[in-house]
This record gives C-alpha cells, structure tokens and sequence, in this order.
C-alpha cells in the first residue's frame, strides 16, 4: 500500500535583521515579550516582523574605529538645556557642522536599528521647525540592537 505523503507542517521560523540567520522555535532566545535574540550574532531584534530603522551619525576617525571595535559610548553633557543627558545622538538623515556636528567628524555612520520606534520615542528630541529626527540613545542600547557600518569618510 502507498502511503501519500502528507505536507509538512511548516515551522514557525524568525530570520535576524542583522546577518540574516534564521531561528526555529528551538533555537529562539526570547529576550523581552517584543524582542529576541539572535543565536549567531548576538543582536536583539523584534520578534514582530519590521525593518531597521536607518540613523546616521557623524564622528572622528578615531571615534569611528573605536565604534566598529568596541562599541559606542555614552557622552554627558547638557546641550543648551538646563540638565545633563546622556547618551549618542543620531539622526534620520546625515548632519554637518551648520546642526553641531564638529568640523573633525569627517565619518559618516549608518545605524540600522532594529527596533520598534514606539520604543525609543522617551529619548527623541523634538524641536519646532526641525528638518530631521534625532534621538539620544544610551551606547548599550545601541550595542544591543543596532548594527553600523561606515557610508563615507568625507564631508
Ligand atoms: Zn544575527
């Protein structure tokens, strides 16, 4: 007698934002109730499907080597506000020196954030009449989520 053959039931799989790497339900590393991490890369990313987030920021040469080998760093400072914030600024589209960005930070990063935007809005800075969106995020935030690579090492 021939059995037919009955379809697989199809597993349930999460693919990572960062590198790609795909998880079963074995092999997922539930962080929070919206997040997961993944087993190959280390990253978090949201276990809702969605796309990064693209932010950019501009640094030194020495910053950036830094950040590509050991991560961003938090920054204090107040920032014509009247209390200290900490955290690393970026933003929705490439800054220069005209919106604050020093004349030495010729590297321009791209930060794809995999993250949902409903969870970093506590640290957005808003501003009337601004051209962009920016958001302070703490360096482990960023370290946690985010994956960087260098656009270009001009202005
Ligand atoms: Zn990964």
């Amino acid at each position: 007698m021939v059995r037919r053959s009955r379809k697989p039931i199809p597993t349930p799989t999460w693919v990572c934002l960062h590198c790609g790497h795909i998880h079963t339900p074995a092999t997922l590393r539930r962080l929070t109730a919206d997040y997961l991490q993944c087993e190959n890369c280390k990253l978090a990313f949201p276990s809702k499907k969605t796309s990064p987030m693209k932010l950019f920021r501009r640094v030194t040469t020495e910053e950036a080597n830094r950040i590509l080998t050991v991560g961003f760093e938090d920054k204090a400072g107040t920032y014509l506000t009247n209390q200290k914030r900490t955290g690393v600024f970026v933003s929705t589209r490439p800054l220069d020196c005209n919106e604050g960005v020093p004349l030495a930070a010729i590297v321009l990063l791209e930060i794809r954030l995999a993250m949902l935007e409903a969870d970093i809005s506590d640290y957005e800075w808003t501003e009337e009449g601004k051209s962009y969106r920016e958001w302070q995020l703490p360096a482990a935030m960023l370290n946690s989520y985010a994956t960087v690579r260098v656009v270009s090492t001009t202005i």
